[in-house]
């Protein structure tokens, strides 16, 4: 078990504390989606609690090393300010002399956010010296807060470093996402059925191989379906495969049999001629797609098939959709697993969502209040539902 911000006196602290201000802005500046700021905001309030001085830190978007306007932190900044109905002084830039002095005149219950970190080369490379810096900002009585979930997979200079050199704790979102994953990864009640799609099986070969040892049943679809289909000889038409991943498919089939778990895949499918909006969509009943037809997206008697297997789970996980679920002819297998999660998390199941696409998903469906825990890192969640430590999380305090 890793520190909280509750497990130690912060009291009138600097702190100096990543957060994930990745978010998306638009050609006018605008933010599109501020959930990551909100997210944000238990922690930040925390700390004014007790007093605290805050210097913000968090990347935007892959600048190369330099600083560009558009990955500027500017507008979060402002959003910050309105959310939190205080000012947000923003920072010119991370470490220079004006930052610093910034930093130095920062009194406590005041908060300041530095321009994008990535904006710094030293950034990506773990850098000590680096680390110093910014540690120097917060001076040798200051505590670093990690609450950026999706960056704690990476061994980077905020991330890392930096918290080799000062007490580093867990903010309030980061010790939510590890409770969650902690229970269904180590303790889960049982049954517990994941459910897996999304574009590619070669992302998710370290996850299955994983699931395989601590799950009860798989359920199979997306564009993934697709390559496990053809490693048991069905026709998937023009279909997305990964022709140099049938053979792992087919080992995983055969890993999941050895270890009595259940793998559906889909017994039928919706087709369409190509992916677009003014596609011709047909149901295929069968397992076999005919020639000239893309799978789009799982079919009815698919997920018939696995309805009561997911309402009566107790532990699930989800990741990626059942289909093109961003086209409205290709999303009703999606929209039929996200109320079906639904529904067993309202039974009394803990449901896990992680994956970009999987958490639009349940928010295009208004089902996010009937998830036990949607996550706010995709690739921090694969990595961890691969059964890997997190640099990020591996370097904090523990109890
Ligand atoms: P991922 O990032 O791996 O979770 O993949 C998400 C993407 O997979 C979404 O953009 C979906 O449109 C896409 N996807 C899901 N099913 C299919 C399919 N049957 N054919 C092509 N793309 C798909």
């Amino acid at each position: 078990m890793k520190k909280t911000v509750k497990d130690v006196d912060l009291k009138n602290k600097k702190i100096l504390m990543r957060v994930d201000y990745n978010v998306p802005i638009n050609e006018k500046g605008e933010i599109e989606d501020d959930t990551r700021i909100k997210e944000s905001l238990p922690t930040i309030k925390y700390l004014l609690e007790q007093n605290c001085a805050i210097i913000l830190m968090s990347h935007l978007g892959r600048p190369k090393g330099k600083p560009e306007a558009k990955y500027s932190l500017a507008p979060v900044a402002k959003r910050l300010e309105q959310l939190l109905n205080k000012p947000v002084l923003m920072a010119k830039g991370i470490v220079d002399n004006e930052t610093k002095s910034m930093a130095e005149k920062l009194s406590s219950g005041e908060i300041m956010l530095l321009e994008n970190i990535r904006f710094d080369p030293r950034e990506e490379k773990d850098d000590p010296e680096f680390a110093k810096e910014l540690v120097s900002l917060v001076g040798p009585d200051g505590v670093f807060v990690q609450d950026a979930f999706g960056s704690v997979h990476r061994a980077h200079t905020s991330t890392h470093a930096v918290a080799k050199l000062l007490p580093s704790v867990c903010g309030f979102l980061l010790e939510k996402e590890i409770k969650y994953f902690d229970k269904i990864l180590y303790s889960p009640e049982r049954p517990f059925v994941a459910i897996l799609g999304g574009a590619k099986v070669s992302d998710k070969i370290g996850v299955i191989e994983n699931l395989i040892n601590k799950v009860d049943v798989i359920i199979i679809g997306g564009a993934m379906a697709y390559t496990f289909l053809s490693s048991k000889g069905i026709s998937t038409g023009n279909s997305l495969v990964e022709k140099d991943k049938i053979d792992l498919a087919k080992e995983l089939l055969k890993k999941a049999e050895m270890k009595n778990v259940r793998i559906f895949l889909p017994i039928d499918h919706i087709i369409a001629d190509k992916i677009a909006d003014d596609a011709q969509v047909k149901h295929c009943d069968t397992p076999d797609i005919p020639e000239g037809y893309i799978g789009v997206d799982v079919g009815p008697n698919s997920i018939s098939r696995v309805a009561n297997i997911i309402t009566s789970a107790k532990t699930i996980v989800w990741n990626g959709p059942m289909g093109v679920f961003e086209i409205e002819k290709f999303q009703q297998g999606t929209k039929d697993i996200a109320l079906l999660v639904a529904e067993a998390t309202k039974k009394g199941a803990t449901s896990v969502v992680g994956g970009g696409d999987s958490v639009s998903a349940v928010k295009k469906f208004a089902v996010e209040d009937s998830i036990s825990h949607i996550s706010t890192g995709g690739g921090a969640s694969l990595e961890l539902l691969e059964g890997k430590s997190l640099p990020g999380i591996e370097v904090l305090q523990d109890k």
